[in-house]
C-alpha cells in the first residue's frame, strides 16, 4: 500500500514538471491600451483574465480587450492541462489621446431634462445589455474592414471641453459621409441591437462579432438588417445619417470587447484614399 501511495505521487511529480514547461501562451502583437490583443494557448489549457475566464475557440485561439484608460500593467494567468497555474505579466503600451476644446453647444444637450435622463438610462441599458453577448462565433478571427471609407472626423479617446466642462472621452471613430452612405459590416456577425431614434446616438445598430467583440455604429438614418440576422463581412447593413445629437452626417463606429471600449482604428488597415 505504501509502495503504491509512493509512486503515484513520484508519477504526479514528474508529469507536472515535464508538461509545465510546455505549457503554451501564445499572443499575437503588442498588447496596447484600447487595443486587442490575440492569443492562444493549447488543448486542455484555461486563461483567466481579472477573474474571468476567456472563452477558447476550437482552435485554441482567444482574445481580451483593454479599455482606454486601463493600467499598464496587466497579467493572464493559464491553467495548464495538470491544473497549475501560470502568471503571465503584461506591459501595454500606453497611449496619448487628443483634447479638443468645443464651445457653443446647445444647453438641451449639456442639461438634458428628468424624463431625457431616464430614457437616457434605458437606452444605456439596452446598449449594455447588447454587448454583453459572450457567444461562440468566430466573426472575431476575421481580418475587419472599414464599414464606410471617408475622411476621419473624429479619433478614438479624445476628450471634448464642452463650454469648458470636460465630458466623457470620445470612444468611437467616425467617418464623415454624406447620409444615405451604405454602411458595411466590418465583419461578420449576429444582430444584437437595432435602435431607430436613441437621444444620443439616434438610429444605432450593434452586431455581435463572437466572444464578447461587438461592433456599434451610430447615428444611422436607416437600418437594414433586424435583430437575430445573420450578417457577412462587407454587407451594407444601415446608411449613414446625422441622428441623435450630431453637427452633421457621419458613421460613429465603436468596438467593444464586452464592457471594455477599444479603438476601432486599432483593428483595420489605414483608411483607404477615396475614389
Ligand atoms: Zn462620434
Amino acid at each position: 500500500m505504501r509502495y503504491y501511495l509512493f509512486h503515484f505521487i513520484l508519477i504526479v511529480f514528474f508529469i507536472s514538471i515535464t508538461t509545465s514547461s510546455f505549457a503554451a501562451l501564445q499572443l499575437e502583437g503588442s498588447p496596447t491600451q484600447s487595443g486587442l490583443l490575440r492569443g492562444h494557448i493549447d488543448p486542455g489549457e484555461q486563461v483567466f483574465y481579472a477573474d474571468q475566464q476567456l472563452k477558447i475557440a476550437p482552435d485554441g485561439s482567444f482574445i481580451l480587450g483593454f479599455g482606454r484608460d486601463v493600467t499598464p500593467q496587466q497579467s493572464l494567468t493559464l491553467i495548464d492541462s495538470d491544473g497549475i497555474e501560470h502568471i503571465h505579466k503584461l506591459t501595454l503600451k500606453q497611449r496619448k489621446y487628443d483634447i479638443q476644446r468645443i464651445d457653443g453647444i446647445s444647453k438641451k444637450m449639456m442639461n438634458p431634462s428628468e424624463e431625457d435622463l431616464k430614457r437616457i438610462r434605458q437606452e444605456a441599458q439596452q446598449v449594455a445589455k447588447a454587448r454583453q453577448q459572450d457567444s461562440g462565433r468566430l466573426n472575431f478571427q476575421e481580418s475587419f474592414i472599414w464599414p464606410v471609407i471617408g475622411r476621419i472626423s473624429g479619433i478614438y479617446g479624445s476628450q471634448r471641453i464642452l463650454n469648458g466642462e470636460p465630458r466623457r472621452p470620445h470612444f468611437g471613430i467616425d467617418i464623415a459621409a454624406p447620409t444615405g452612405t451604405p454602411v458595411k459590416a466590418p465583419a461578420g456577425g449576429v444582430i444584437t441591437m437595432v435602435h431607430k431614434g436613441m437621444f444620443f446616438s439616434g438610429g444605432t445598430l450593434i452586431v455581435d462579432h463572437g466572444h464578447g467583440l461587438s461592433s456599434s455604429f451610430l447615428h444611422l438614418s436607416k437600418t437594414l438588417v433586424k435583430v437575430g440576422e445573420h450578417v457577412a463581412q462587407g454587407q451594407q447593413i444601415a446608411k449613414v445619417g446625422a441622428s441623435g445629437r450630431v453637427t452633421g452626417p457621419h458613421l460613429d463606429w465603436r468596438i467593444n470587447w464586452f464592457k471594455q471600449r477599444l479603438d476601432p482604428a486599432l483593428l483595420v488597415p489605414p483608411m483607404p484614399k477615396k475614389n
